[in-house]
């Protein structure tokens, strides 16, 4: 697959954006830039993906990196997800870095 399409979709015709670019803004931050995938449209836009929550503690941890704890909530939509087969967030930036783009 040529670029990965992530579930977000275009807010103009809703179909979907592929990622083209990603930038680190900081550990915990990335600066993303999609693609509409209608040719017909072609909006381009820029975003942002925070990692916000552990899910389970790091076997080899960094003092700098402190996140909350995700509670029972977070934990209960990660499942819903998980169970509903969405794109993994790693093969957005597995298909960019063969493609040569940063991330
Ligand atoms: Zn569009």
């Amino acid at each position: 697959m040529s670029g990965s399409v992530y579930k977000l979709r275009c807010p103009h015709c809703h179909h979907g954006l592929r990622v083209r670019n990603s930038v680190a803004q900081h550990p915990l931050l990335r600066s993303i830039y999609m693609q509409c995938t209608n040719v017909a449209c072609g909006a381009t836009f820029r975003g942002q993906m925070e990692i916000t929550h552990a899910m389970s503690p790091s076997g080899c941890p960094t003092p700098d990196i402190q996140l909350p704890i995700a509670d029972a909530e977070i934990r209960r939509q990660a499942i819903e997800r998980e169970n509903s087969k969405q794109v993994d967030i790693d093969d957005i930036f597995d298909s960019q870095e063969a493609q040569g783009g940063q991330a």
